[in-house]
């Protein structure tokens, strides 16, 4: 039996490792991973990211 740990916070769908639960909160619900903030859309994340933590990638 293969149990998957990493529940989503947003949508609570379940992931079997914390990259993908980081990619699908990235692409589903567009949240800065490295600071928390939300957008409403990919372009605006990616943007943040550029301006904010440049260098964190
Ligand atoms: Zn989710
Ligand atoms: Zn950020």
């Amino acid at each position: 039996m293969s149990e998957k740990k990493y529940l989503c916070d947003q949508c609570n769908e379940p992931f079997g490792n914390p990259q993908a639960l980081k990619f699908h909160k990235e692409n589903k619900h567009f949240i800065c991973g490295i600071c928390g903030a939300k957008f409403n859309a990919f372009s605006a994340i990616n943007q943040h990211k550029e301006m904010k933590h440049p260098k964190n990638g």
